[in-house]
């Protein structure tokens, strides 16, 4: 795949799960179940969202790192630039802040999963074990189909 087409494919896969909060892999299950709960596999291809409870929590790591970054800079602009009153500047950036995380939160978590399935870390789990009845019909099946040759 060339660069330009990864790009594509990793901006579209980032839009659909961040944005569209739906599986990176097939673009139709839900990865939310509940507001605030991620399901635990996609409904449709079964790709596993998180591998160990919590991991999608990083996500929460973007939306922490840039609400600050620009709300500080937001409060420059409005002591600086605009000149608003401290006290109504320092109220407006807080409240922001409190709404964005919530605001954020399904969409952060759900934008680490993309991540995550862009490097490799979503996919369906490995088919169980067969049973050892199947695997008797296998192998019954097996020496049905290749007799052992008669001495
Ligand atoms: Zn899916």
């Amino acid at each position: 795949m060339s660069a330009w087409k990864f790009l594509r494919h990793a901006t579209h896969t980032l839009f659909i799960s961040g944005v569209r909060l739906r599986c990176p892999h097939c673009h139709q299950g839900r990865i939310f179940a509940t507001p605030f709960e991620i399901a635990p596999t996609c409904a449709t291809c079964h790709v596993r969202f998180e591998r160990m409870s919590g991991e999608s929590l990083g996500g929460l790591m973007f939306s922490m790192t840039l609400l600050p970054i620009v709300s500080i800079g937001g409060f420059f602009v409005g002591e600086l630039i605009v000149g608003l009153p401290r006290s109504l500047n320092i109220g407006f950036w807080l409240g922001f802040i409190l709404c964005s995380v919530g605001l954020m939160y399904r969409h952060s978590r759900a934008l680490w999963i993309g991540i995550s399935y862009l490097s490799g870390g979503v996919y369906a789990d490995a088919p169980t074990a067969p049973t050892d009845d199947l695997r008797q019909r296998v192998k019954h099946a097996f020496h049905t189909a290749h007799p052992k040759p008669e001495e």
